[in-house]
């Protein structure tokens, strides 16, 4: 297909901006921005101007690969196959469904989610699948169901920021994770309106901040809660709000009251000038957000944090306003889609729950199953891997790198060694596959279409630009003849189609009348619209927007048009109420002592993407980002007799991870920093804590306790 454009979208994180891609007479593939789309508007960040890079990498695999005398050796499809269907279908005969576990990726499409839901449920009968996402944004996700009885990452679309009147932005970077959204939070600025930003760094992002508040590690819940407190002492609750459309105000004003503007200083370490500072940009303005990200969910409290920054918001009446409210900014690219259909432990398609009978009914109608034969709940992504070789003998993995990007990632690389046998489908031999039985070579995003589901709820569809080269295959055909194989006499394969449209269209059933409904949704409109909102049923439509029309005979059928806005007439809940979370603060699982005294925060550069599977392959990327480092103040560098670039041991109770200094007055001096997206001596998952959330059950990536040890050359 020479010079022909395709307008689509980028492979990484869950802006999804949108680009043209025109495949070159040579093989490779140009990448421009796409003005019209509203999330980039013209703009693309350094990865997705270099994700065409990926595609003809010399590292892509191009056969599958079969472990042989110790070693992955090259082998045919059909070889491949057999022997992951081999390696499923004997775990399950001697230890039972369940033993057979299925991980999946924040990356994947909603038909792959969707599929692969579908494929450990009734081909492989098992309860146990959960997916990465599960370490990206589910502690927000749990708030948000609580509070709103509906999660979706933002409520509204990016183009509402400019024109609201102040954002706090807690824990994210997004100068760095997503930088083409910088410019709504710059246009927000030239219309008079204010950021604070909440981040123990001084980020890129937070260097843009009007006011940026430095709490430690870990602190978020208690500096919500004196936020608060202080809204409420200075007398900024909007009652009228609050008596109409919540729940729950007493418990949760109570609780704030206990944490006093001195109290929090304390725990925090941020000023009480500074939070009075907060609230004030806060509640002066008409409409004001909360957009949280990583920083306060990626805690062993992170539903409880994300819960009293959405007090804050519903206490001053922001939250189901124009213009106002409180928002995830999710991660991964397809991490909001990815949790609605399936792959999630707890979940059916529509964002259905699977201990709910009558979900059950009708997911089990669509797939043409018996209810009673769908498994129920399975573990949480880190209980999963963390059971590996013991209750759970074999694993297939698609699209995920947990060598990398787990918990604890030492002991995760030795649960995924002693399995029984383990598949895992990727377009690069990734740390994880290395460790694989049989490695598929699967597509990419430009060689497969497929939907995915950015952060604001904003169904896309990324289209196929190019051919992938001779001897790939997609997903859905692995899903579709492992069915095949594994089905036996059942012809299960039937209900694996290996066209992605075909698959859409069967989640639209399967999703319709469930809270993320998809059923009004289909490829014709995507490809007319720039994007569609869910929940998006079939039908008229009562939402703001004009919908299309399309005759049916003399009767006019109108199409509902999305929902951009989300509960501007009543939340998601039964009686309709926003519910208060009656929160306190705690502390981290792991606070410093006199052996750990130190704080070890993890995160994201700009020139690398979560475990850097795909974009360590990149030498653009590689030149600005080449590896590790651990960031600390001049006073612990001292401390240490580090300079800058000295190799510095970083050491907590689950191991010890080695790279050069970068000092910086960035950072508190109690707390060092760790990107995360490389393995070996440099992997800062060696050192991350496990501690888990008890409701979203997210792992705490973001506070644990270490030492540092200058490291002689
Ligand atoms: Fe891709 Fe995200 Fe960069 Fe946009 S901001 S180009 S979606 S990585």
């Amino acid at each position: 297909m020479p010079n022909s454009v395709t307008p689509t979208h980028c492979p990484y994180c869950a802006l999804q901006c949108g680009m043209n891609l025109t495949p070159q007479r040579d093989g490779g593939v140009t990448v421009v921005e796409r003005p019209d789309f509203p999330v980039n508007r013209g703009a693309l960040c350094g990865k997705g101007r270099t994700a065409p890079a990926v595609l003809a990498s010399g590292v892509r695999l191009t056969s599958p690969l079969v472990r042989s005398g110790g070693t992955l050796v090259p082998a045919t499809w059909e070889e491949a196959l057999d022997r992951i269907a081999e390696g499923l279908a004997r775990t399950r005969t001697e230890h039972g469904p369940d033993a057979c576990g299925v991980f999946g990726g924040g990356g994947l499409t909603n038909e792959k989610a969707y599929s692969l839901g579908k494929f450990a449920r009734v081909v492989l009968g098992t309860s146990q699948i959960d997916y990465n996402g599960r370490f990206c944004m589910s502690s927000a996700a749990a708030a948000g169901m609580k509070a709103f009885g509906l999660d979706r990452g933002l409520p509204f679309p990016l183009e509402d920021i400019p024109r609201t009147g102040c954002v706090i932005l807690v824990g994210s970077n997004l100068a760095e994770t997503m930088p083409p959204s910088l410019r709504f939070f710059n246009e927000l600025k030239e219309n008079g309106g204010t950021l604070v930003v909440i981040d123990p760094r001084r980020t890129k992002t937070a260097e843009q901040a009007d006011l940026h508040l430095a709490p430690r590690p870990g602190t978020d819940l208690a500096l919500a809660l004196g936020l608060l407190h202080l809204v409420v002492a200075e007398g900024r609750v909007d009652e009228e709000y609050v008596a109409e459309r919540t729940a729950g105000w007493e418990d949760a004003r109570a609780a704030a009251m206990a944490h006093w503007p001195e109290y929090v200083e304390r725990i925090t370490g941020v000023p009480v000038p500074q939070l009075r500072e907060a609230v004030r940009l806060f509640c002066e303005p008409e409409h004001a957000m909360v957009l949280t990200a990583r920083g306060p969910e990626q805690q062993s409290k992170g539903t409880d944090t994300v819960g009293a920054w959405i007090n804050l918001c519903l206490a001053t009446g922001r939250a189901g306003r124009p213009l106002s409210g409180y928002g995830c900014l999710t991660g991964q690219g397809n991490g909001q889609g990815g949790r609605e259909h399936g792959q999630k432990a707890d979940q059916l398609p529509g964002y259905r729950k699977l201990d709910d009978p009558a979900a059950r009914r009708h997911v089990a109608e669509v797939w043409g199953v018996d209810p009673d034969s769908l498994p129920g709940p399975g573990r949480s992504a880190y209980e999963l891997l963390d059971a590996l070789g013991t209750d759970i003998k074999s694993l297939l993995l698609m699209g995920s790198n947990p060598v990398v990007s787990a918990p604890r990632a030492a002991h995760i690389e030795e649960r995924i060694k002693s399995l029984d046998f383990l598949a895992v489908c990727d377009v690069v031999l990734s740390e994880t596959a290395e460790l694989a039985d049989v490695v598929l070579p699967v597509t990419q995003w430009a060689e497969e279409t497929g939907t995915t589901t950015n952060l604001e709820g904003r169904v896309l569809l990324r289209r196929r630009a190019i051919s992938p080269p001779e001897g790939i295959r997609s997903d859905l055909e692995v899903m579709h003849e492992l069915a095949a194989r594994l089905g036996g006499e059942r012809g299960l394969e039937k209900g694996f189609p290996t066209d992605a449209e075909e698959v859409f269209e069967e989640l639209r059933r399967a999703s319709a009348g469930g809270p993320a409904d998809y059923s009004g949704i289909t490829y014709r409109r995507l490809a007319e619209e720039n994007g569609v909102f869910w929940p998006c049923p079939t039908g008229a439509g009562t939402t703001e927007g004009a919908g299309n029309t399309q005759g049916a005979g003399n009767t006019e059928v109108t199409e509902h048009p999305g929902t951009p806005r989300l509960f501007l007439d009543r939340f998601a809940t039964p009686d309709g109420r926003a519910r208060f979370a009656p929160v306190t603060h705690r502390p981290a699982a792991e606070e410093p002592d006199d052996e750990y005294p130190v704080l070890l925060t993890t995160g994201r550069v700009v020139a690398q993407y979560q475990s850097g599977a795909q974009t360590r392959r990149v030498d653009e990327l590689n030149a600005a980002a080449p590896g590790p480092f651990v960031e600390l103040h001049p006073r612990l560098a001292a401390r240490l007799g580090a300079a800058e670039g000295d190799p510095v041991a970083v050491v907590s109770r689950r191991g010890r991870a080695v790279a050069p200094a970068r000092i910086t007055t960035g950072i508190r001096p109690d707390t060092v920093f760790m990107p995360f997206h490389w393995p070996g001596e440099g992997r800062a998952n060696t050192l991350t804590n496990p501690a888990l959330d008890p409701t979203s059950r997210m792992p705490e990536f973001k506070a644990c306790a270490v030492r540092l040890e200058a490291v002689k050359a």
